[in-house]
């Protein structure tokens, strides 16, 4: 469909398998959309032989695209509703991948992302597959984007230290919040939901992701 080599077709098919299927991986729309979307779209070249593989992978300027399983927990943890109507604010845009997932089981994306040369990027990657219902900011999105709020879904895919204050005041009721917090290398997965009031927090796994830079984040020179 996107003019794949049958190789890399091939490799994906067997992600989706072995790595996400094989591993409690079971909304079917997941599934669906990480089969169909290319991995590889948004790496460079040279790293089209590593798309598919079980790991995370360089996207320049010292960041990184998360592995597939990741990517795909993640998005199942947001249990976005099944009539596609969702809008989603994802905060570290990196290759625009997580974004483009997102945007085949929602209505509209708000991604955003602190470092300009890779907005541009991801807007050029999602451009090239047709992708248009994700719109792309560079911001520190520790404050989140107050502007489109409430968001049936948020997903950070860059770990803070604590959950930014600004972000589950943006949640819909009943949405949730995926976030990697705590230490700068390793974390605990979070899912917040809001109930009314309240908001109540789940810890759903052990992880590591790249540090959330800014405000509600760490310091540039931390790390
Ligand atoms: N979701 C991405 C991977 C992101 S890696 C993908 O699918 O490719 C984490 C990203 O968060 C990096 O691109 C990093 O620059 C970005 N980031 C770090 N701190 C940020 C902040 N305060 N606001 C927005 N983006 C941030």
């Amino acid at each position: 469909m996107f003019g794949k080599k049958p190789s890399l077709a091939e490799a994906q098919a067997r992600m989706v398998e072995k790595q996400l299927a094989a591993r409690y991986i079971t909304d079917p729309r997941v599934l669906q959309v990480m089969a169909e979307l290319p991995r590889h779209a948004f790496v460079a070249e040279e790293l089209w032989g590593q798309a598919y593989k079980d790991t995370p992978l360089p996207i320049g300027y010292g960041q990184t695209i998360s592995q597939p399983y990741m990517v795909a927990f993640m998005t199942q943890a947001l249990q976005l509703s099944a009539d596609g109507q969702a809008t989603v604010l994802e905060i570290g845009t990196g290759s625009g991948y997580q974004a483009a997932i997102l945007s085949r089981m929602a209505a509209k994306v708000y991604s955003i992302e602190r470092i300009p040369e890779l907005a541009e990027q991801a807007r050029q990657n999602l451009d090239a597959l047709g992708i248009d219902n994700v719109e792309i900011k560079v911001a520190d999105g520790g404050y989140g984007w107050p502007e489109h709020a409430p968001y049936d879904g948020i997903v950070v895919t860059a770990a803070a230290p604590e959950v930014p204050a600004p972000l589950p005041a943006q949640l819909a009721e009943g949405a949730m919040l995926v976030i990697p917090t705590g230490p700068r290398r390793q974390q605990e997965l979070l899912r917040l939901q809001r109930r009314g009031d309240r908001i109540i927090e789940e810890r759903l796994a052990p992880v590591a992701f790249v540090p959330l830079i800014g405000e509600h984040g760490w310091e540039e020179d931390e790390y």
